[in-house]
């Protein structure tokens, strides 16, 4: 008999849980998330860096330096096969004297006890191997297994590939309580009804704390906000490290870095501030933040883009859990019910590793004899862009489909033909509502230069072709307000 498994949140974790559990027959699973669309928490924005593992100390968090490690490995695997845009550059953890010289030489010990390989000091050659880290760095711990991958579009390949085998998926319903009954769990309540399951799996991300209350269990666990602000800079600047630059962490923070994002742009952040309990939702910036950012990024790099270079700025929330401890855990009471909470950073480089330790926890706790589906897909091939292709390749494919000769985001080179096969497989995963948010997270169109003034409307409209949604209830972000509202075109501008 296959037990019925709710997922409660559809980020980086809660989609790598339902790709893995969709690996094996005893399972179906359904996956819930209270956003119209997948990946829209924490999972979204932040700084996209697969760290290697060096900056976990195994002494005081065993398990999520096992899982970072191990996270970093797997991703190579889940990247080449669903297609998510990656790059593995390395990166150097710069240090300015001998004092923090000294605190950064823990790293290579840490690396060491985790098993990270290749991780060194390097002293003058820093500045070759990276012409454009600050020449007030003396040296740095040099990581050569570090790497970026695009958040967003990795948990849209993530959720398609988990529908493509067998997982379903159910966008814009909160889940709002979990029914036990005789100390087992039956499922859960949400804005749209109840959905029945046997086990139920919480991967809500900064609300995980209330999921697990709801559950009765935890009850003293609270996660708090932890604001993040990063400043993304035109992709024409010339600043382009080629690794992932970042100070000494300190205790509460690994710091501000200065990354190429995997589409090309330079990206300073995050800075970290605690926000109240109650503000799991700001996610407003700061000039402040902002500032700060800036006079941080400065002491990474020989050069900073002047400030009219920043074309986006933005902020991510991070889902900080009593010392930094994340809690997995499958409980006999409620039987049923497993915490996957608190999943702060390296939750991302961690993800896909977390999800095979939770599939352990559940066949040991719940005494599951685990049986491989044959059918099972691991593969998923991403949207055929323009972008990048020579003069000779678009020709072949305006000859095949001429909507690759019109292109709509013309910052970022984005045709329409792509843009309808996204709108299809948004639909395919079985999103009700095609936002234009959702179209810009997986093809890029509007988040150039221009940031989406001249293409927004024609992506609404081809959405709105698409779909058969009439253009005016067509949305950029959550339900409520079409992108006929000025208002909202203005404030979908400047903000994350
Ligand atoms: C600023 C910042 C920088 C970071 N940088 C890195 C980095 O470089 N590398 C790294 O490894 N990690 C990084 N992290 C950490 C990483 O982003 C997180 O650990 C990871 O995204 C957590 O994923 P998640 O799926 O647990 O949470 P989320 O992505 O937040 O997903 C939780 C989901 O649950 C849904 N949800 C919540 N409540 C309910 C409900 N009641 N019903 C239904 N759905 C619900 C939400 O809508 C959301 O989609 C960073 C985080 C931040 C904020």
């Amino acid at each position: 008999m296959k037990l019925k498994v709710a997922v409660i949140g559809a980020g980086v974790v809660g989609a790598s849980i339902a790709r893995v559990l969709s690996m094996y027959e005893n399972f179906d699973v359904v996956l819930l998330d209270r956003e119209p669309d997948v990946g829209w928490g924490a999972s979204k924005a932040n700084t996209s860096v697969i760290h290697p593992g060096h900056e976990e100390d195994p002494g005081e968090h065993p398990v999520r330096a096992r899982l970072c490690v191990e996270g970093n490995r797997l991703w190579r695997k889940w990247v080449e096969e669903l297609d998510i845009p990656a790059r593995w550059p390395g990166e150097l953890m710069l240090f300015y004297s001998e004092e923090e010289a000294q605190r950064a030489a823990r790293y290579v010990e840490l690396a060491r006890l985790n098993g990270v390989p290749g991780v060194r000091m390097v002293w003058e050659e820093v500045k070759q191997i990276e012409p454009w880290v600050n020449p007030g760095a003396v040296g740095a711990v040099y990581a050569p297994t570090a790497g970026l991958v695009s958040p967003f579009e990795a948990v849209a390949a993530i959720v398609e590939n988990a529908v493509e085998n067998g997982v379903r998926l159910l966008a814009e319903t909160e889940v709002r309580g979990v029914r036990v009954s005789g100390g087992e769990v039956c499922g859960v309540e949400t804005s749209r009804g109840f959905v029945e399951a046997d086990l139920v799996v919480n991967a809500a991300g900064l609300h995980a704390d209330r999921v697990s209350h709801m559950a009765g269990v935890e009850l003293d666990f609270r996660i708090k906000p932890r604001r993040g602000e990063y400043l993304l800079f035109d992709e024409n600047v010339h600043v382009k490290p080629r690794m992932i630059l970042h100070p000494v962490p300190t205790p509460v923070t690994k710091g501000v870095y200065a990354v190429t994002t995997v589409h090309g742009n330079l990206m300073l952040g995050p800075t970290a501030d605690d926000l109240p309990e109650e503000e799991k939702d700001n996610l407003s910036t700061t000039e402040e933040g902002l500032s700060r950012v800036m006079e941080e990024g400065s002491r990474l790099l020989r050069e900073v883009p002047p400030r009219d270079r920043v074309i986006r700025f933005f902020a991510g929330l991070r889902p900080e859990p009593p010392r930094g401890e994340w809690l997995i855990k499958a409980y006999d009471d409620p039987w049923g019910f497993v915490n996957v909470a608190g999943i702060r950073s390296p939750g991302l480089t961690a993800a896909p590793a977390i999800a095979g330790y939770v599939l352990e926890l559940i066949a040991g706790e719940y005494d599951v004899r685990l049986s491989r589906k044959p059918s099972w897909n691991p593969y998923r091939v991403g949207v055929t862009s323009v972008r990048g292709k020579s003069p000779e390749e678009v020709d072949q494919l305006v000859k095949a489909n001429p909507d690759y000769g019109a292109i709509v985001c013309r910052c970022r080179l984005v045709s329409k033909a792509e843009i309808v096969e996204t709108v299809e497989r948004m639909r395919r995963i079985g999103l009700e509502r095609v936002t234009v948010d959702g179209v810009k997270f997986r093809t890029t169109a509007g988040t150039g230069w221009c940031q989406g003034q001249f293409c927004r409307w024609g992506i609404a409209l081809i959405i709105s072709q698409a779909t058969g949604t009439p253009l005016h209830e067509v949305t950029v972000k959550r339900a409520g307000y079409g992108v006929g509202d000025v208002k909202v075109l203005l404030r979908g501008g400047s903000s994350c």
